[in-house]
């Protein structure tokens, strides 16, 4: 059964356990063998036995010597081994199990220290046309990539090419075009939003890329199935409200969540929301074209009432405990009577997260969401009525 059949990928595991535990097969065994060659190619002294009998004086060496083969042969091979790996068909663009290299194909600055990047398969691809679609439909999914010199990779949260019907843009446009309705990423391009972090071992690198520059890219990494399989209810398997604390680049997570929302209003019509609280370091900080696209499609006529509430460190804004008290009112949550859940939604980096929702945890190794705390926990603990909220760390 191929991989996308059932699409199971892989399982959030630890943030942190991957970062301090090498690649796989990037172990010292691994590395042994390079220093044993390396040792093995010395020149090994001659030694010449007093006792040897003469040596038959040496023929002239014909034209077909060793040289004479290998050189052309190896070329001929490394040529063949390089068209192979580089204009090939692979099946998928991307797989959990290995790095893909794929091409950045631009850049586009937002601030000096973020950038939109996109990044296309290096070898053509031939997925079947739900392959994408599967993957935005089963959950808020991760990339990993690899920064080649320190064998050290990192998540980063892929954004739709467009926020219409699950990514797949608008049915007229998308059938003008010629496209299949479900072919929601034809080009299989992976954009990215990536802030460099101070002192950091891969964003820096990351924004350092230029267009036509390979990076190594391993995925899809689910961090948050959206219709959990261990709840039986249909209705509480359904997502209804949402408000989405989002700092910086974790942003991306409530672009993913919300095209997934909207794709599900033309399924089933039931309206939804979602409140983003987005805190930012800079207003000077272009906006997101996501980002000004959900803007424009949440307002509720297309199912989804989206608004976005911005805060900017260099203007002294921070979101406080009353704007999310005032989002988890407006949405009604907590009241829905088994109309689907209501979720509060924190993403951002591991300080931001552990401010508003308190600090993850971990157990066998694995992460897990931990204790409630932080702001979030001081307001649904004060909470005198009202249904469940469920709280997810990301
Ligand atoms: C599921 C998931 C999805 C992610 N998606 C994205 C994404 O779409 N775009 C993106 O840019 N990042 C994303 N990240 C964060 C990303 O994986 C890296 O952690 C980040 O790029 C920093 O990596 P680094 O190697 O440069 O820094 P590191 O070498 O890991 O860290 C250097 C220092 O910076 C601190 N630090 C790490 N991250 C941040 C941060 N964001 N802000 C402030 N300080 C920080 C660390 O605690 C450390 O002290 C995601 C993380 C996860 C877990």
């Amino acid at each position: 059964m191929s991989m996308f059949q059932r699409p199971i990928f892989l399982s959030a595991r630890s943030h942190l356990a991957r970062r301090c535990s090498p690649l796989p097969g990037f172990s010292p065994v691994a590395r042994n063998p390079i220093a044993t060659a390396r040792l093995s190619t010395r020149p090994r002294p001659t030694t010449i036995h007093p006792q040897q009998p003469p040596q038959p004086q040496s023929r002239p060496r014909p034209f077909y010597t060793t040289p004479f083969f290998t050189i052309p042969t190896a070329f001929i091979l490394g040529y063949v081994t390089y068209t192979f790996t580089t204009t090939s068909t692979i099946p998928y663009p991307i797989n959990p199990y290995s790095f893909t290299p794929h091409v950045i194909t631009s850049t586009t600055p937002l601030s000096p220290t973020s950038s939109l990047i996109t990044l296309s398969p290096k070898q053509p691809s031939t997925p079947p046309p739900s392959f994408w679609a599967i993957i935005n439909s089963e959950g808020l999914w991760s990339v990993q990539i690899k920064q080649p010199q320190l064998q050290i990779q990192r998540e980063y949260t892929p954004l739709p090419e467009t926020l219409v019907n699950g990514g797949a843009g608008d049915d007229q446009a998308a059938k003008g075009k010629g496209r299949r309705d479900r072919d929601v990423n034809p080009d299989n391009q992976l954009t990215i939003f990536v802030r460099a972090v101070d002192g950091g071992e891969v964003s820096p690198y990351l924004l350092s890329r230029k267009p036509g520059d390979v990076v190594e890219v391993r995925g899809p990494v689910v961090t948050y199935t959206f219709r959990p399989e261990e709840v039986s209810s249909e209705q509480e398997k359904d997502i209804r409200n949402v408000v989405f604390i989002a700092g910086g680049t974790g942003v991306s997570p409530a672009i993913q969540l919300t095209t997934y929302l909207l794709s599900q209003y033309t399924k089933d019509g039931k309206k939804r929301q979602v409140k983003i609280l987005f805190a930012s370091k800079t207003a000077g900080e272009k906006v997101l074209p996501q980002i000004q696209e959900l803007q424009r499609l949440g307002d509720g006529s297309r199912g989804v009432q989206v608004s976005i509430e911005y805060f900017y460190d260099d203007k002294d804004t921070f979101i406080k405990k009353p704007d999310i008290e005032t989002a988890v009112l407006g949405l009604d949550m907590g009241n829905g009577g088994g109309n689907g859940r209501d979720v509060i939604m924190v993403s951002g980096p591991e300080g931001f997260v552990n401010h508003f929702a308190g600090k993850k945890g971990w157990k066998d190794g694995l992460e897990t969401q931990g204790v409630l705390g932080g702001v979030v926990g001081e307001i649904l603990k004060s909470r005198k009525q009202g249904g469940k909220i469920e709280v997810m760390k990301l």
